[in-house]
């Protein structure tokens, strides 16, 4: 491809092609487009994300602080019951014995009743389930003095008494819920306490029926934090960790956040939930937390967005490609319009630019670029048109003035009166001749003529008919020299002849042919009664530079004619000479 098909402008410096300006153009505006976009849904999928995780940790939360409350409602209510059933106060009041397997019933419906029993407001233990701790005092227990005054709930803590009796030493200290109900008799008057401790284990249930399988491999965990902070449930964080995590929901509603993580290795996101408990269950006001680590949480958006980054590239490229394929396109007829014009005005047989398809706007330009050609085409015929009228007129005024010349030359060269050479002319072809015979050792003869007595033919006929005498003496001169042969009118009634290729002789004969001639013409006779010439004639002799010496010998021999009689030839000197350079 030549320089100038690529885009560079001749003689200029160089420019971008349209065709990659477009490209580049439209490059800048996709890959902002796609880049904007792609950026956009990413941050938009990583605060849904976000939002999602936060919403799902935090309803995860929510549920187990449901469970939990309700869980410890039907506790609560279940104890009440007893609490209010006659048979309990019956059994108070009178036969002991009978409280047992009521109270044994209720820990059959549910494993985590760990130890129900009855307190005398003394503080003795009348009944129990399995008979644990009957006939020892539980005044000391925070639940007898609450149940004592009314409905209570006692929070999580480890039990001294029951801890040796239910759990062997060295496992794991067990750790209970209490509630305790008065029991009254008809006047209202509490005439003892029934406590019931809950396993703490119920609640491990709980989070375990909240958190499923799916949550458990998203590496989902949940803790319960008491009221005061200290660590109800929780994968052996201790209470000190959580201190920063309720300083951050603590008097705000708050259902998520983002935070380090409690082992502190990654960063995580949290969701929160506080007890407020359920119906006449007053809540104990313990605080869960549901998180997971963020590197899994947003695993997913981090994976959508590396897709759409990856989609977005493979549609820039794919748009760059169908852009620089258009812009080819596009710009393929104007290379081919330029590429006509070129020809048009580098080919004088391309008369005129094709058609170019492609847009309307290509097909517009090309036809206005072959209006264009046609108009200067016009042009160029009518200029052309004008040449040659001016060529035609030139020639013919060329051949008008050569004419004109020709004849000034014939008029000037010839004697006006007789036709024969005038005296100019005649010296100058003599002048040449004699150089030619020189050169070549050729011999040149000159003749003089005079008619005789001439002044009396004028007096006698008038200068009129002396005139054509003139004239018939000169054809008669022209008549007896060869063609080769210049005659010239030398002035008056006097002729000279060039005789090229003549000696002497030559020259005597030709004169006597004229005298003769001249005696005898009819003409001549009939015009002015006899006329007669005489006649001179000379050779060019060798060393002669010019034409005139002989012309002069010849016009000596001439007037020894006239002195000798007239109407004769004289020679000038008898011995033919050659005439030799
Ligand atoms: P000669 O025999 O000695 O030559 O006698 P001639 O009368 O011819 O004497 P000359 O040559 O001296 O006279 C020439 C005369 O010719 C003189 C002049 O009047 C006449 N003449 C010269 N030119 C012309 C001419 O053009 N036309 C006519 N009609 N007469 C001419
Ligand atoms: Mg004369
Ligand atoms: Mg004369």
């Amino acid at each position: 491809m030549a320089p100038a098909e690529r885009g560079i402008a001749p003689g200029g410096p160089r420019r971008l092609s349209l065709r990659l300006q477009v490209t580049l153009l439209a490059a800048g505006v996709l890959l902002a487009l796609v880049g904007a976009m792609t950026l956009g849904s990413t941050l938009l999928g990583r605060d849904n994300t976000r939002k999602l995780v936060g919403d799902n940790l935090g309803q995860l939360a929510q549920s187990m602080v449901i469970r939990l409350d309700y869980g410890m409602f039907e506790r609560y209510r279940e104890i009440a019951l007893l609490a209010g059933l006659d048979t309990m106060r019956d059994g108070v009041a009178g036969n002991h014995a009978s409280l047992r397997p009521q109270l044994e019933r209720l820990q059959q419906t549910l494993p985590e009743y760990a130890w129900i029993g009855i307190a005398k407001p003394d503080g003795n233990v009348i009944a129990a389930t399995g008979g644990l701790l009957e006939r020892n005092s539980v005044a000391e227990r925070p639940w007898f003095g609450g149940g004592l005054k009314g409905p209570f709930v006692g929070d999580v803590h480890g039990t001294v008494l029951l801890q040796a009796l239910l759990a062997p030493s060295g496992r794991e200290p067990l750790r209970f819920v209490d509630v305790a109900f008065p029991i009254l008799d008809e006047s209202g008057k509490t005439i003892a306490v029934l406590g019931a401790q809950l396993s703490w284990t119920w609640a491990q249930d709980v989070r375990e029926a909240v958190i499923g399988p799916a949550e458990r491999d998203a590496g989902v965990k949940a803790a319960v934090l008491r009221e005061d902070g200290s660590v109800l449930l929780g994968d052996g964080a201790f209470t000190s960790q959580w201190r920063p995590y309720l300083q951050l929901v603590d008097g705000k509603a708050r259902t998520h956040f983002e935070a380090p993580s409690p082992d502190r290795t990654d960063r995580a996101v949290f969701g929160f939930a506080q007890t407020r408990g359920h119906r006449s269950y007053p809540g104990l006001g313990w605080k869960v937390f549901a998180y997971q680590s963020t590197s899994i949480a947003y695993a997913p958006s981090q994976r959508l967005a590396l897709l759409i980054s990856i989609m977005g590239l493979i549609i820039s490229l794919f748009g760059l490609a169908i852009l620089w394929w258009t812009a080819s396109r596009l710009t393929r007829p104007i290379h081919e319009l330029a590429k006509n014009a070129r020809a048009l005005g580098r080919d004088p047989y391309v008369t005129m630019v094709s058609v170019v398809g492609g847009s309307s706007e290509t097909i517009d330009l090309s036809m206005a670029l072959r209006s264009l050609v046609r108009r200067i085409g016009g042009a160029e015929q009518k200029l052309a048109e004008a040449n040659r009228h001016i060529e035609e007129e030139i020639t013919d005024r060329t051949r008008g003035m050569t004419e004109d010349i020709e004849r000034l030359k014939r008029e000037a060269s010839t004697d006006p009166l007789t036709g024969v050479l005038n005296r100019r002319a005649f010296l100058e072809n003599a002048a040449d001749d004699l150089a030619y015979a020189r050169r070549y050792e050729h011999t040149l003869a000159v003749a003089a003529i005079d008619i005789d007595h001439f002044k009396q033919i004028n007096d006698r006929l008038g200068h009129a008919k002396g005139d054509e005498a003139i004239r018939a003496v000169a054809t008669l001169a022209q008549a007896a020299a060869r063609e080769t042969d210049r005659v010239a009118r030398f002035g008056g009634e006097e002729f000279v002849v060039l005789l090229r290729e003549g000696d002497l002789d030559a020259a005597f004969a030709f004169g006597e042919r004229v005298r003769t001639m001249v005696q005898k013409d009819d003409v001549l006779r009939e015009l002015a009664g006899v006329v007669t010439v005489s006649v001179g004639c000379a050779q060019v002799q060798p060393g002669e530079a010019d034409i005139q010496v002989a012309i002069d010998h010849a016009d000596q021999a001439l007037y020894e004619a006239k002195r000798s009689g007239r109407n004769r030839v004289k020679r000038y000197g008898l011995r033919a000479l050659r005439v030799a350079g």
